[in-house]
């Protein structure tokens, strides 16, 4: 009888508690993250997890293969041989590093930038963010500001809920806002009328980047970023050109190189590639990858304000030469 009564008394406390915390009813699991209570190898999150943070519903799952969509896009992950993603059937991201655990596919976390960047979204309207937009501040009859070239359009990557590469204490999204002002700064002061996509910590589309170029009518837009790899030794800066404006846009990429090499760095080269910010852009434009966030030396180099600058008058100094040329 006693014991009855304790347990009726616990139902009843724990009943006034949950309704306290929102109803006697038990709450659902969160059913988008399955039951995962297996752990995964070091720098690899659970396939749900990784569609989670894509926006990805989990169509199929077993313990070698994965297929995510959302309706618009397909990502499949092979975990044989070495292991491979596919977004929309195009391979993207360094091959291996995917793992089975218990009966749960593990991705490799890195990977996450890479599809997000090839993931196509809905093409609408977007109109220029109007926080981005610099205020005129002087009427048109005042003194004409001296703003002769461009208008430009820097895009520092990442930002807000994204924070891009993060490795030896240095976050991607902070070092390539804290170089595009610079970078801004100097170009400014050349006469260059400049656009920034991001001026905070704010999360930004890939397409309302590239939206910024088109609605501006942008000369140039130059898109920065970090680098990471697995393999800790890879270390330089790398140009990014569109795959499909190559010719269009050498000039300005050779422009880069050469004034990058002045920072004392070492190019990894011009290369062409499909991010969706280059391939919506209609004017020359490049992404710059400064150097790799997972070299200890690079991450040093980057997290300093004098590197910093270094890197934002190269870039300014290869824009100004590209627009007077
Ligand atoms: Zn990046």
């Amino acid at each position: 009888m006693k014991r009855i009564s304790t347990g009726g008394l616990m139902i009843v406390v724990v009943c006034a508690m949950s309704f306290a915390l929102g109803g006697c009813v038990p709450s659902k699991p969160n059913t988008s993250r399955p039951q995962e209570l297996t752990v995964g190898p070091a720098g690899t999150i659970a396939v749900s997890e990784m569609g989670r943070r894509l926006g990805l519903t989990v169509l199929k799952s077993s313990t070698h293969s994965a297929t995510l969509s959302n309706g618009l896009n397909s990502v499949v992950f092979f975990a044989d041989p070495g292991g491979v993603a596919y977004v929309n059937g195009r391979a993207v991201g360094e091959k291996g590093g995917l793992a089975t655990v218990g009966r749960t596919l593990y991705i490799p976390e890195s990977l996450e930038r890479d599809i997000r960047l090839s993931l196509r979204t809905r093409p609408k309207y977007i109109p220029p963010v109007k926080r981005r937009i610099p205020v005129k501040r002087s009427p048109p009859s005042a003194k004409k500001p001296r703003l002769k070239y461009g208008p430009v359009v820097i895009d520092p990557g990442h930002g807000g809920k994204d924070p891009g590469a993060g490795h030896n204490g240095c976050r991607e999204k902070d070092i390539v806002l804290d170089v595009a002002i610079l970078t801004t700064d100097i170009l400014k002061a050349s006469g260059v009328d400049v656009r920034l996509t991001r001026s905070d910590d704010t999360f930004i589309e890939l397409n309302d980047r590239a939206a910024l170029a088109q609605a501006t009518r942008a000369k140039l837009f130059v898109s920065l970023h970090c680098d990471a790899a697995r393999n800790r030794q890879a270390r330089g800066f790398t140009i990014y050109a569109p795959e499909n404006r190559m010719s269009q846009t050498s000039s300005l990429a050779s422009a880069m190189e050469k004034s990058m090499l002045t920072t004392n760095t070492t190019s990894r080269g011009v290369r062409a590639a499909g991010y969706r910010v280059l391939l919506r852009t209609t004017c020359p434009a490049i992404l710059l990858e400064m150097g790799y966030l997972s070299n200890r030396y690079d991450a040093r180099l980057l997290s300093s304000k004098s590197h910093q600058r270094a890197v934002a008058h190269a870039v300014a100094n290869a824009v100004t030469a590209y627009l007077t040329k």
